[in-house]
Parts: structure tokens; sequence; C-alpha cells
């Protein structure tokens, strides 16, 4: 109705910001809602914390009598901040967390009350699990999932909850969730970049993966946002004609952050803080009403914990702001959408960043090898890291000219394209003492120089090296950021073992020098791999046709960006790396084709109900209006009216036009949309939604579009663009 439209307006414009008060000093409130290290410092005897503290950093076992302890100081700490309840932390393969919350309450047999918490309730739980994706592998009947405590993420509270952060396995032990994939390819990772290391540094005990996150989402006022069904249920807007002014002044983008979303900035960041969440940058991005936040770098595995953690408190934050927060890849049609990039490196137990350029020749061979070979693992695995980020909503953005196309590329810059251009010279076999000297100080030995100044950052590119890290663009903001992390780390880890054996197998039986090995090895690797470098704009039609040729993949929807999943290689991969089991690859791909089509199912019912029970009836109203008013001019002029009302009787027909053709395509579509549930094999069945009706939804958009423009804004029920997007 559009008086609930308007008394939505009104609210919003009448909306006074209230000023966020109880900022304190950042570094004091950091962490101080988090049972970390130096918490577990204060409530554990010496020998539990080392316990865990080596459980965090080698992976050891912990045991009952410890977990015992660790529980009840977990609790202790817990109530002495007034916290009642406790429960595991999970990342089912939703997307969202799931929490179950129970109390710490327990009654004892002779009815007295107890706070009760112990090591069996710490390790492990058994949630109901029976309605949580699975792709196949819990039978329902059984429901038997359980939860097992992560003690490599410590414990948090969050809204008087002691959250624990867990895995969540099958009964079976198969992966039902984020992050035990994610755990296993990270221990990969470890392994085969910590004997890589060793060529150069006999020290180094452990790698460990950094990720860096930068959350981009749009605010929209909750009352205008509520009056739009297509946000409501399916998170972005599924029509809406474009607003006069949207992006093209470009007056956005790092412009002054509006007072109201400050507010909400100032609020979610004091959460981040007590929460331990490093978050340290905010601004603008390029669409109206769009923003950034990013944190500090962690291991990968917190990391990605914390931007799920961070989607969750963003929506609580943003409804005490009167928002909503709107993390969906592309909430609105015309202009940007919403990404996630994910910044990626290596790092030492030395404290060494592997893929930053070093003082030494020797610490920049290190370099090069880990440079070169995560630049061979994505082009052997290119398709493979378009899966990781495909999904119904990221389809919007990929290739629609304001995030990187459907196809994965790296660009290094012309510095670093220089160094491997030289190094592809480099002498087969061994290499003579000029050679040595030669690339020691003409190549390996400059590349801190040039690199100090390699500022020329590609934002078409999907897949870059920014100076110190590696930064996949392509990931959507409503990712987890486990999916293309876990890919990413088990590609380059199998990467990094195969450049082993080469390595090995050139100083065992040709007896090369470590030096001369490495460098063969990766003069070869970088011939091979070529392809995969692109420094040019990532947007151009050019650059599909020359990737084409280059045979790299351009999978412009998730039906086909997802069969590469089940690929025997793929599951030789992930079998080999110990990451994921055949069971589990192809269940998460079951899991991800169904909500591909169950998200294509929902906006094409909601669109359905929208046109046909909003649009059209609004239109008619407008009509009669109209067809009154043009009866009224033939009885006050008589048979001139003709010529009185002509402008009128075009807009009758025209709304008829739409009318029409919004209902006949409402009609096909929902035909289509039937005949697509009725196939069995749920690829064919996903690519039915992707090609016969999805492109309905574009169609009948169109006519409801041409009909806002139309209809008498009085009368229009639906939170128009330039309401949605302009409102401070
Ligand atoms: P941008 O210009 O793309 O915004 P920033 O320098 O602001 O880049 O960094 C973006 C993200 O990258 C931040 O989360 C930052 O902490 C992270 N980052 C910086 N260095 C590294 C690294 N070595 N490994 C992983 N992430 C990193
Ligand atoms: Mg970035």
């Amino acid at each position: 109705m559009a008086i609930l439209r308007f008394q939505a307006l009104k609210t919003a414009i009448n909306y006074k910001p209230s000023t966020f008060e109880g900022e304190e000093k950042r570094s004091e409130l950091f962490a101080s809602n988090v049972f970390n290290e130096s918490t577990m410092r204060q409530y554990l005897t010496g020998d539990a914390f080392k316990s865990v503290v080596s459980a965090i950093h080698d992976g050891k076992k912990i045991n009952r009598v410890v977990a015992d302890q660790v529980a009840s100081s977990m609790k202790n700490w817990a109530l002495s901040k007034g916290v009642t309840h406790y429960t595991h932390w999970f990342q089912p393969l939703t997307g969202a967390t799931a929490e179950k919350h129970d109390a710490f309450f327990e009654t004892l047999e002779d009815g007295i009350a107890i706070e009760k918490f112990d090591g069996d309730q710490l390790v492990q739980q058994e949630p109901d699990a029976s309605s949580f994706p699975s792709g196949g592998i819990r039978n329902t009947f059984e429901a038997r999932g359980y939860t097992a405590w992560d003690p490599t993420s410590p414990a948090f509270i969050y809204e008087t909850t002691l959250c624990i952060p867990t895995i969540f396995v099958a009964y079976t032990g198969e992966a039902l969730d984020y992050k035990t994939p994610l755990l296993r390819a990270l221990h990969t990772i470890d392994d085969a970049a910590t004997q890589v290391c060793r060529y150069f540094d006999k020290n180094v005990k452990k790698v460990s993966a950094l990720v860096g996150w930068e959350q981009e989402y749009f605010l929209v006022d909750k009352n205008l946002a509520a009056c739009r069904p297509d946000i409501t249920l399916t998170g972005r807007t599924l029509l809406g004609h474009s607003s006069a002014k949207g992006q093209q002044l470009e007056d956005h983008y790092f412009g002054s952050i509006p007072n109201r979303a400050l507010n909400f900035m100032r609020d979610l960041e004091n959460q981040c803080m007590l929460l331990g969440i490093p978050a340290k940058t905010r601004h603008n991005e390029v669409a109206p009403n769009q923003f950034e936040i990013a944190p500090i770098y962690e291991e990968a595995n917190l990391s990605v914990d914390h931007n799920s953690l961070l989607m969750d408190v963003m929506g609580r934050v943003a409804a005490r702001h009167n928002f909503k927060v709107l993390l969906h890849e592309k909430p609105f049609a015309n202009i940007n959408g919403s990404g996630k990039h994910n910044n990626w490196s290596l790092s030492t137990d030395t404290g060494v960043n592997l893929l930053k350029p070093g003082k030494t020749p020797m610490s920049n061979l290190q370099f090069l090898t880990f440079f070169i070979n995560t630049i061979k693992a994505v082009y052997e695995n290119e398709e493979l890291l378009r899966a990781s980020i495909a999904s119904a909503s990221n389809d919007h953005r990929l290739g629609a000219n304001e995030a990187p196309p459907s196809i994965i590329s790296i660009f290094i810059g012309a510095q670093l394209t220089k160094v491997l251009n030289d190094l592809e010279g480099v002498t087969k076999g061994k290499l003579s003492p000029k050679e040595k000297t030669d690339l020691k100080l003409n190549v390996v030995g400059k590349i801190p120089d040039v690199l100090l100044d390699n500022t020329d950052r590609n934002r078409t590119s999907p897949f870059a090296f920014t100076g110190n890290k590696f930064e996949f663009r392509a990931v959507g903001s409503t990712a987890n950021c486990g999916n293309p992390m876990t890919m990413l780390n088990t590609i380059i880890a199998k990467q990094l073992k195969e450049f082993k054996i080469e390595v090995d197998e050139l100083i065992e039986s040709k007896n090369f020098k470590k030096d001369e090995a490495v460098f063969n090895v990766l003069r070869e690797y970088i011939k091979a791999s070529k392809d995969i470098l692109f420094e040019g704009n990532g947007y151009g039609k050019e650059w599909e046709e020359e990737a084409q040729k280059r045979g790299l993949s351009n999978n412009k929807n998730t039906p086909e960006a997802l069969k590469v999943k089940l690929h025997k290689s793929t599951i030789r991969l992930f079998e080999e790396m110990n990451v994921m089991s055949k069971v589990e690859v192809e269940a998460r791909y079951e899991v991800e084709i169904n909500a591909y089509i169950n998200h294509l199912q929902i906006e094409s019912r909601v669109l359905g109900d929208i046109a046909r029970n909003h649009i059209v009836p609004t239109a008619v109203k407008y009509q009669n209006i109209l067809i009154k008013n043009v009866k009224g001019l033939k009885e006050i002029f008589n048979k001139d009216y003709v010529d009185f009302g002509k402008e009128q009787l075009n807009l009758i027909k025209a709304i008829s036009g739409h009318i029409d053709d919004i209902n006949s395509k409402v009609t096909q579509m929902i035909n289509e949309r039937k005949a697509a549930n009725g196939i069995e094999d749920i690829t064919l069945k996903a690519e039915a939604y992707c090609n016969k009706v999805k492109p309905f939804l574009n169609d009948i958009r169109y006519h409801c579009d041409k009909l806002e423009l139309m209809v008498d804004d009085e009368l229009w029920p639906l939170t128009k663009y330039r309401e949605l997007l302009f409102i401070r």
C-alpha cells in the first residue's frame, strides 16, 4: 500500500540519528569479550594453559582433565561478565552462522540449582541437526551431526552468551560446515609450505595462511526496506527503476560518511573491538549508501570466523540504528554491487611473510618461489577458483563491469612481469658462475627497490598481487570466506608439494645445487603458466576473446561454474591433500547447486507475486483514474474530447500493454518453474532455472519499471530507488 511507503518515508526523513556514545579507547576495549590467551593465562593453571597453547599452535590434543579445567574457567570468566548461556557456534553450509543456546543453569537431584559447564559440554555437542544442508550425507531420520570444539579460535561472549567456535561434522565423520575443510586445508598448506621454506631457512617449523577481508555492504533505512517484499525476502530489489541520480557523479567514493551511517559504523566497530575483530578501515564505496569495513589481517581460520561473526553483528547493530544492512552482491540494478576481497599471504613462525620480497637475494628467491608457485597453482586450477566463489547472487556481479569477469587471471604489475621475463631466460641446466652472479645482482637482488612503487593497482583483476599479498577480488559479499580460502590453500599446497618433488629430484639425481634446481623449476613454471597473467582491462570484450584463445575458462553462471567440482581430478586433488573425501566433495556440490535452485525459485515467486499483487493492481487503479478523466473531458468538451484526452489515451494504452506483458510473462515463468521443478537431476534442474526461469526475472522487471515511470507517484506502493539510496 502506498500509505505504508509514505509513512516509512516520513519516519525516515524525521529520523534523528542518536549520537553514538560509549566509544572508549580502542586498545582498551579490544578483545575484552574474548577468552584469548591472555585471559586464559589468568584463569588457567600453568599446565592447563600450556596444554591449550600447544593445541592452538601445534595442533596437540587436549586431554579430558584439561578440557574440564578449561570449561570450568571459561564458565567462571563468563559468569563474571553476567553471562547465563553458552552455545557451540558453527558455520553450516547455509552460509549463516548457527547456534543453540543452553543455560549453565542446572538443578541437582535434591533441587539445588547450580551453574555447570564441564569438559564434555565444551568439547562436543549434538545439536538437532537434521535441518542443516548436508548434501545427502546425513539421513534426516538419523539427524546426528555433532559439533566439536576448535581451540584455535577463541571462545567469545556475544549478546550475553558464551560462544564456542566449533566444527560441525556428521556422525560418520564427514564435514557439514565450512570450517572443517578449511582447517584441513590450512594444515596441508602448513605442511607443504614448511617443507619448501626449509630450502631457505632450516629454522622454519610452521607456516600459517593469513587472510584480511574487505567487506562491502549497503545501508538502507529499515522502514523503507520493510515496504519492499523483495528486499525482505531475497535481500535485493527485484524491480525498481533507476534513480535519476545514481553513482554517475562519483561523489560517494571516499566522500564524507553521512552522520547516521557514521554512528552505525562506530557502534559496529565498538562491537568488533569487544569481540576481538581488529576492524581498522571504514570508508564509502562507489555506489550511494555503499560502505566497506576491513580489519587487520589475521590467521586464516580466525579471520574467516571473524568475518562470519561480523556479518551477524552487522545485522544486529544496523537494527539499533534503524538500518537494514544489505550484504547481497547486487541489491540494486545499475549501480555497483558488493564484493569481499580476500587478501591472502603465507607467514612463517619465524615472522617472514613469504609473499613479501626480502632484503637479500636469498630471501627474494624464497619470495619468488612462493610467488611463482601461486601463479602456477592458480593457472592450473583457475576453474576451481571460479567455482569456489560461485553463487546465484555473485553471478550478478561477475562480469558486469564493476567486478572482475568470470575469467580468473592474475595481475602482477610491470616490475614483476619484467622479473619473470628475466627468469624465463635462465639457462636450462647448470648455471655458469657469471649467470649466477648476474641473477643475484640484477634479477633476484633488485626486487625490493622496484616493488616499493608497485602502486599500479589494476582494479579489474580478479586475483591481483599487491606488494606483499595476493588479493582475491572476485569473492562475493555474502560468501563465507571459508569456501574460497579452502580452495586457494588446497591448490597451493598441492603445487608446493609438486615443486618440492621436482626440486629434490634435480638435486638428488642431477646433482644440481639447490639454487640452480630452484631456478630451473621456476623457469619451467613461468613458461607453463604465463597464460594466466593479464595486466590489461579485465572488463573489456577483447579480454574475453583473448582468454578464450588462451584456453581459460569463462563460466558465466553458477551451474556452469560448479561442474568442475565433480571432475575426477578435483576429487583426486581434495583426497590427496586430505581436505575432503569424494563423499564430501559431492555433498557440497549438491548443497551449492540446491542453494542456487532455491534462490532462483524464491526470487521468481516473489517477483511473480509483486508483479501481480502490487504492480498490476496499482497500474489498473491509475488507468481507471485516467479513464475517468477522459470520460470527464468528453462530458465537458463533447466531441472535441479526442484532442484533449489524446495523451491520456496513449497512456491508457501503454499501461495496458505493460499489464498484458507482465501477466503473460508471469504465467510463462510459472510454467517454466513447474517444468524445472519436475526435473529429478539437480544439475539439469539448476540449468533449467538458469536458462529458462531466470530470463523472465529481467523481462518482467522491465515492464514493471516502465510502469513505475508512468503511474502516479502517490499510488506507487514500493519504496523507490531514489528513496532507498539517498536517505540520510
Ligand atoms: P586495499 O587498498 O585493497 O583496501 P589495504 O592495504 O587496505 O588494501 O588492505 C586490505 C586488507 O589486506 C586488510 O584487511 C589488510 O589487513 C590486509 N592485508 C595487508 N597485508 C596482508 C598480508 N600480508 N596478508 C593478508 N592480508 C593482508
Ligand atoms: Mg582491496
